[in-house]
């Protein structure tokens, strides 16, 4: 174990955590109500190693193939593991096999395979449904910019909620690359418009989750209500390149 490694990250992870609670209070709320989940795509185990020596215990992935070799390495008993990015339908085994979270459900194709891989495996899933309140700018999730948007959702959302290895926990967003935090805040405050929406439309589903907020913008997420933030970089530190 790189033991500079695990200070460095240490220092930074409580850093953040600092600025989580900081950020809770001055928006009135608890900050044991936000997750922290530390991503850790692309970096190599002995990093995502470290991470958990210094006190990682939520990490996110992107890349199902390459989680799951860590996943096996790592083990699935000490940490929970949050896939944070696009799935392929056709990787959805690997995601209802290793993750205790899926952030990024974005299709009805992709929730019938991870229900039904879910089954096999004797799991249920909590799983948070993708929307995109940004426009253009963002390729994947359901478009909920625009509130003329959202009835379209309902049916969708009902089959998905509907799916007995599945639970519905709330929404996850992945906004356009800001270079300031406040870029962002109209997009998480759309987000809480569309979780009062589809709260009061399917009430059977719990909607409670909002996962949104990355290094540049955690702050910002935590005081427009995020309970799960995703930061990379500002605790590991740059990323290797892929591949
Ligand atoms: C990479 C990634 C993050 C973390 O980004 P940082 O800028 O490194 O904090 C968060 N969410 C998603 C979906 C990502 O792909």
């Amino acid at each position: 174990m790189d033991e500079n490694l695990v200070s460095e990250i240490r220092a930074r992870l409580e850093d953040t955590q600092e600025k989580i609670a900081r950020a809770a209070h001055s928006a009135g709320r608890d900050p044991s109500a936000v997750r922290l989940v530390v991503v850790t795509k692309t970096h190599p185990v002995a990093s995502v190693q470290a991470a958990i020596q210094a006190g990682a215990c939520n990490l996110g992935e992107n890349y199902a193939e390459e989680a799951v070799l860590k996943i096996n390495q790592i083990g699935m008993s000490d940490v929970e593991w949050h896939m944070i990015g696009h799935v392929q339908s056709r990787k959805a085994d690997l995601v209802a096999k290793h993750f205790d979270w899926m952030h990024s459900l974005d299709s009805l194709k992709l929730a019938g395979r991870l229900d039904r891989f879910c089954a096999d495996a004797g799991r249920i899933l909590p799983v948070l449904l993708e929307v995109n309140v940004s426009s253009e700018d963002s390729k994947f999730g359901y478009p909920a910019w625009d509130s003329n948007q959202w009835p379209a959702l309902r049916d969708e959302f009902l089959q998905i909620a509907a799916m007995p290895n599945l639970r519905v926990c709330g929404l996850m967003t992945m906004p356009p690359f800001a270079d300031l935090a406040e870029e962002s805040r109209p997009f998480f405050v759309q987000m809480r418009r569309v979780q009062e929406y589809l709260a009061k439309q399917i009430p059977a589903a719990d909607w409670g989750q909002l996962s949104m907020g990355t290094s540049v913008d955690f702050t910002v997420a935590v005081e427009e209500g995020a309970t799960l933030v995703r930061v990379g970089t500002a605790i590991m530190g740059q990323r290797p390149t892929r591949g």
